[in-house]
């Protein structure tokens, strides 16, 4: 498993003609090392690796970390710049959207006769691709959001507060086993259904409103992130239209999963079903996005997307329609990408349900 993951950076190192990576997105250190801590880096050549991180954490690293050779330092970039000279390395691949524009210039000060080359683009795409272990945790962090939906889903109904339904659902996820909470549950009704990213407020819901609950759970690492559109009451007919539109499109854009297909073109099966439906203007996200050790990460399902669908990435297809002043649906469900296919791991229902 490890061996695998060193190897494609192995790989990007010797595509990209660089001699060493230098590796600081936390992600990343933790997909390639093992470490779970809040700051270390990686230094990474054909044939050697290192880990490095401050005094807080050198014990933690000796578990935690395999493979790699645990240096600790006091400064960070002292020891990182030390380390690159004392490997006398020349070119070093370096994450540019993860890097400061003040740490990389320290860097390149006081990295003698080195050059730091951006590769971002390269190993963003490193994790896209899970093995069993990444789809097993995963699994176990929507196993625990589901359960504590299914929990709280009583809630949803007139004259109770968004941020109530909120926080019992979190404690649900805390109390059936997530290290945390993926991101701020979105508990969003009514006309403030309409904003993407509602924070839960102290609003109560009404009869007649669609109620959206965006949330996730997190174990030992990994995310999950799922979307129910609820509504209370029964819903009219344009209340009804919408939900189906966007139910539709979320439907369409799943049963066309293909690896091989690009991402760009899986989103346009999602945005094509909307906006011939007449609410194009009302879809303004990305039709979904990678999940894993991040709650976004590659590949990204999206219109301007150059990445390509595969076997074994997990991702999520979240159309929505939100008008604003009226109200909004959004129905988000993670999939894993098979040989032919792909799999549901969301398991909640999408038909439209009327809570009463
Ligand atoms: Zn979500
Ligand atoms: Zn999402």
């Amino acid at each position: 498993m490890g061996q695998e993951r060193i190897n494609r950076i192995k790989r990007i190192l010797r595509d990209g003609n660089v001699d060493g990576i230098l590796i600081t997105n936390l992600e990343n250190v933790h997909y390639l090392s093992g470490f779970t801590g809040s700051d270390a880096a990686l230094v990474m050549t054909e044939t050697k690796g290192f880990f490095l991180t401050d005094s807080r954490y050198t014990t933690q690293a000796r578990e935690e970390v395999s493979g790699f050779e645990v240096i600790e330092y006091k400064k960070k970039i002292e020891g990182l710049s030390n380390l690159i000279n004392d490997l006398r390395l020349r070119e070093i691949g370096f994450e540019a959207q993860d890097v400061t524009y003040g740490a990389h210039r320290e860097l390149a000060d006081k990295v003698s006769g080195g050059e730091f080359i951006p590769i971002n683009e390269r190993v963003r795409n490193i994790r896209a691709v899970k093995d069993d272990e990444e789809i097993g945790r995963i699994k176990r962090a929507i196993n625990i959001a589901s359960k504590s939906l299914r929990e709280n889903v009583w809630r949803v109904m007139p004259g109770n507060q968004e941020r109530e339904i909120a926080l019992e659902l979190e404690f649900s996820m805390r109390r059936n086993g997530a290290d945390n909470i993926a991101f701020e549950t979105i508990v969003a009704s009514g006309d403030r259904a309409a904003l993407p990213h509602g924070k839960p407020s102290e609003k109560r819901i009404h009869k007649g409103e669609f109620v959206i609950i965006d949330f996730g759970a997190r174990y030992r690492g990994y995310y999950s992130d799922e979307t129910c559109t609820f509504f209370c009451g029964k819903p009219n007919r344009r209340q009804k239209e919408v939900y189906q539109i966007v139910k539709d499109a979320h439907d369409k854009a799943i049963s066309s999963i293909r690896p091989g297909m690009k991402a760009m073109e899986l989103d346009a099966v999602a945005r094509g079903w909307i906006k011939d439906a007449g609410y194009g203007d009302y879809f303004g996200h990305g039709t979904g996005h990678g999940v894993g050790l991040a709650v976004h990460e590659n590949p990204v399902i999206g219109p301007e997307s150059k990445d390509v669908v595969e076997e074994g990435m997990v991702f999520t297809i979240e159309p929505g329609v939100y008008i604003p002043g009226w109200g909004g649906v959004r129905i988000e469900d993670m999939v894993l990408v098979t040989g032919n296919g792909c799999e549901v791991l969301t398991g909640l229902s999408k038909e439209i349900e009327g809570v009463e």
